[in-house]
């Protein structure tokens, strides 16, 4: 029989590496309500048109990296390669104008067809945020500080916030030409990707990763701003700075994609290589009014759930409370019992009904089970249940409310602990 092999570039998580991908995620979202952004859903895949339009036909994402396929009845569909585009185009065809501005998060798959490697894959997953429908700098400055907030609450150290400014239409169309003067002087030393942007769009070739682009990357000029692009930048700048966000400028930085204006960043730690951008994004004034809908400034940022998920620190194992460990048939149903008010108390529990003892008790603290609840015809009778605290050994015989009591401490002095190893690494 043939032999099914997952689609290359995809993976698979099970314990340690699914729990810091969920990690990940649930910080997110807790730090999202912190900044009042609303959960939103959008569709995994949408007309070719949504992406290529709002990203740009010349983007590196649109021109080799989508997932396009003909539909049966909607024409070519493509799997989502980020959420801006899906979220702009709903907020264009579902009436969410209503609700501007509008701050919104999401998280899922995203799609690329790339060359598979460490921090790199075909289908992989990312965090969203967007406020839609302001063009005020303090907008983005909230946005900066739910980023650099999320990173430092998920414990990732060693990362810097690359700041920079596309200005406005009109910085932006005189640095342009500056940039195909400076390029088009150059032009037989570039790569043939560049030479190909050189007309497109110039500004990619800064972003370029070949070596021979480097050089004449890093000499290219760097915009001239209008007074009103200054302005908007300079609001950008302070606030950060009230908020304690600290930043390097990097009049080099640019986005991958055409929309952009005014800010941009990135994220980026020294950890990963060529994979080092862990959080991205920046101004997309043009974006909407792109996709057909009124002119509406807009800015967001995404982030890799895989790449934040490989610098955590620490054992993410999923570790439960307390074990139960039932003898005899009678204990059973009492083992069941115990378990399900343990739950409701708030406490994780696992039964272990089953095999010789000690072998049960090498399943519950492999759990991380902080004490077994065990049960037998004697705890039956007195209506006591003996909890062994598997750290000291100890064993005692309690009324049920006081051993809830008891493992609930354990299970506090845990997380405290936790808690508390993680401020002494900062
Ligand atoms: P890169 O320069 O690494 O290709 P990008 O500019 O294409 O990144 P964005 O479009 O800004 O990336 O996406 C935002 C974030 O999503 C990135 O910073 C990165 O963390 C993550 N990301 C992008 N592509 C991939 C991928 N193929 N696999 C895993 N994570 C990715
Ligand atoms: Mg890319």
């Amino acid at each position: 029989m043939e032999k099914f092999r997952p689609i290359k570039g995809t993976q698979s998580l099970f314990g340690e590496e699914a729990e810091r991908f969920n990690h990940v995620v649930q910080t997110f979202d807790q730090v999202r309500r912190l900044y009042g952004f609303s959960r939103v859903e959008v569709p995994m895949f949408e007309a070719t048109g949504v992406f290529a339009r709002s990203m740009g036909e010349t983007s590196d994402v649109v021109s080799k990296e989508m997932w396009s396929f003909e539909s049966r009845s909607e024409g070519s569909v493509t799997l989502r390669p980020e959420f801006t585009a899906g979220i702009s185009r709903a907020f264009i065809s579902e009436g969410w104008q209503q609700h501007a501005p509008m701050k919104v998060a999401t998280h899922g798959a995203a799609f690329r067809y790339e060359r598979p490697q460490k921090g790199r894959y075909r289908q992989f997953h990312q965090l969203d945020a967007e406020v839609i429908g302001s063009d005020d700098p303090l907008v983005d400055v909230e946005l900066l500080a739910f980023g650099s907030q999320l990173l430092s609450q998920l414990g990732i150290g060693g990362v810097t916030l690359k700041l920079n400014t596309l200005g406005d239409a009109e910085s932006r169309d005189n640095w342009r030409a500056a940039l195909v003067e400076h390029f088009a002087s150059h032009r037989g030393d570039l790569s043939e990707d560049s030479q190909e942007r050189l007309e497109k769009n110039p500004l990619r070739i800064l972003d370029s990763k070949d070596p021979r682009d480097r050089p004449f990357a890093d000499s290219a000029p760097t915009m001239e701003l209008t007074a009103e692009a200054e302005d908007f930048f300079g609001k950008v700048k302070a606030g950060l700075d009230a908020a304690g966000v600290a930043y390097t400028l990097d009049p080099h930085l640019v986005r991958g994609l055409d929309y952009y204006r005014h800010t941009a960043f990135e994220f980026v730690t020294d950890q990963l290589g060529a994979q080092g951008t862990v959080l991205a994004g920046g101004r997309y004034d043009g974006l909407i009014e792109a996709l057909g809908g009124p002119s509406t400034p807009a800015v967001g940022w995404a982030a890799g759930i895989e790449r934040l998920a490989m610098l955590l620190d620490g054992d993410f194992t999923q570790q439960i409370d307390a074990a139960v460990l039932p003898m005899g048939d009678a204990a059973r149903g009492l083992g069941i019992a115990v378990l399900t008010a343990l739950r409701k108390a708030g406490l994780s529990g696992e039964l272990f009904a089953s095999g010789k003892m000690g072998k049960r008790m090498s399943r519950a603290s492999n759990a991380g089970a902080l004490a077994a609840v065990i049960i037998g015809d004697d705890e039956i009778e007195a209506g006591e249940l003996q909890v062994k605290i598997l750290e000291t050994g100890e064993q005692k015989a309690l009324a049920p409310a006081a051993a809830v009591e008891t493992i609930t401490e354990l299970a506090v002095e845990r997380q405290m602990r936790a808690v508390l190893g993680q401020d002494e690494e900062e």
